[in-house]
């Protein structure tokens, strides 16, 4: 029972990060300008491969990286420095955009 439990927990959570479109956008530093957050491209996370964008510490991110953070319902909502393009954004926002966040174009998209 807790077997098929847990199965069924980690299948949910590969669905979910399935959304994820791997360009990168959260494994940089956001920094405040003005009164907005925003990505700053030119300070990766130390785990990222800058060339492909790709984590190279993924199954133990949490624990190797304290300032990594599991994207949320929440954040797909609301977090204002997520680029048009993440997939996150695309799946759960459907209201109108009135500006464009981060015009620079991820390395990886699937469109
Ligand atoms: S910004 Fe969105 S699509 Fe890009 S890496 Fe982060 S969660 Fe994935
Ligand atoms: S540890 Fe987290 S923030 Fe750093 S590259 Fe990996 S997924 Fe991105």
């Amino acid at each position: 029972m807790i077997g098929r439990f847990a199965e069924l927990l980690a299948a949910r959570r590969r669905r979910w990060e399935s959304i994820c479109r791997q360009c990168g956008a959260c494994c940089y530093r956001k920094e405040w300008r003005g009164s907005a957050l925003v990505v700053n491209w030119d300070a990766p996370c130390r785990f990222l491969d800058s060339a492909s964008r790709r984590c190279t510490v993924y199954e133990r991110r949490f624990p190797a990286c304290p300032d990594c953070k599991r994207m949320t319902l929440y954040h797909a909502l609301f977090t204002s420095w997520l680029p048009d393009s993440c997939g996150y954004v695309r799946a759960f926002r459907r209201w109108p955009r009135t500006t464009a966040r981060d015009a620079r174009r991820p390395a990886r998209q699937r469109v």
